[in-house]
């Protein structure tokens, strides 16, 4: 920790204080160390055999250095607070900004974190009306993210990363991701928090790989032997599917996009053509294969929608979406791929 009391109860940054004072850990009021290093950032640390409930030890130098750096920009938002002790939820985020009549907690996360303690992090800076900002560390930014542990920090349709040796903040967004495909993201770099970008980027990739991958799947018997069956008993091959299954690029799916794709299919054609039915009706159908919070779920869903509506298969209108007409199923894979070729 970078913050702790002195003698007269008065905040001290760590790179302000004195090895001769006596500082207290401003959660347990244990006394702490001052450790100064010429590597490391200067920082406070308890006594081995202290237990204390709101400072854990672990923390890099780069954590520490992150976060002094961090709170410096910040100052042009409002009162910054670092590692602020709040009592009533025994949390201390990294840094408290208060604003005119809010708060803003931001958590700079440098090593791993389950779900759960995020989770309960989250819950209690939402019970205090607390807003919160996760911004990701070096280790984060160079390791390649899973979907799941990208989805964990997915907040504002983003993800925030700041690097405390370029003093930079980085910014990832419009994650997509094609069956065997690695991920793709729009990535940015900025000098400050809260900064947008109007470049986008158009999702390319080759629709004749993904039936050809699909069909592999097939010969190896890899693709779940109840699909294949339910369809062979409405006499429909996989490979014969409308083209429009293959080009699925959901993010944060827990299916294959074609299975999902797939799904969305027979569901539109359950409620049949010029039929009229609840958007959440088939929501909640869908939501089950998305990782995430309801957010990024209906978000996600929210993308399907736009795209079935710009391939003509269906009209949104207001809460209702109105099948329009249904993907055509294909008589051979042959002409399948005439038809692809043709446009
Ligand atoms: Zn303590």
């Amino acid at each position: 920790m970078i913050i702790a009391f002195d003698d007269k109860k008065q905040y001290i940054c760590a790179n302000r204080a004195i090895k001769s004072q006596k500082y207290c850990c401003p959660g347990c009021q244990e006394q702490v160390i001052l450790k100064v290093g010429d590597v490391n950032q200067p920082h406070f640390a308890h006594y081995s055999g202290t237990v204390c409930a709101t400072f854990t030890e672990n923390e890099t130098a780069q954590h520490l250095s992150g976060k002094l750096q961090l709170a410096e920009k910040f100052k042009k938002y409002g009162h910054v607070q670092i590692e602020a002790v709040l009592p009533e939820i025994n949390q201390r985020p990294d840094i408290l900004i208060t604003l005119k009549e809010r708060k803003v907690a931001v958590e700079y996360q440098c090593s791993p974190i389950s779900q759960k303690r995020l989770d309960e992090r989250n819950a209690g800076y939402s019970s205090q009306n607390i807003q919160v900002i996760w911004i990701l560390g070096q280790n984060y930014f160079e390791k390649s993210m899973t979907q799941k542990s990208i989805v964990k920090f997915w907040a504002q349709k983003k993800l925030t990363f700041y690097l405390p040796e370029k003093e930079r903040f980085v910014y990832r967004k419009d994650f997509w991701k094609c069956d065997f495909e690695r991920i793709h993201y729009l990535e940015w770099m900025s000098h400050s928090l809260f900064e947008g970008t109007t470049k986008t980027q158009g999702i390319n990739f080759k629709i004749e790989k993904q039936i050809y991958k699909l069909q592999n799947l097939l010969i190896q018997k890899r693709v779940d032997e109840r699909i294949v069956r339910y369809l062979y008993n409405k006499e429909r091959l996989l490979l014969h599917a409308p083209l429009w299954m293959h080009k699925g690029h959901t993010f944060g799916l827990t299916i294959p996009n074609w299975h999902f794709r797939l799904l969305i299919m027979l569901l539109l054609e359950r409620v049949g053509q010029e039929n009229m039915v609840k958007k959440d009706d088939i929501s909640n159908k869908l939501t089950k294969y998305l990782m995430g919070d309801d957010d990024f779920k209906h978000y996600q869903i929210a993308l399907i929608f736009n795209d079935l509506e710009k391939n003509h298969y269906i009209l949104q209108q207001g809460q209702h979406l109105l099948v329009r007409r249904l993907p055509n199923w294909h008589t051979s894979l042959s002409q399948k791929l005439c038809k692809m070729r043709d446009k």
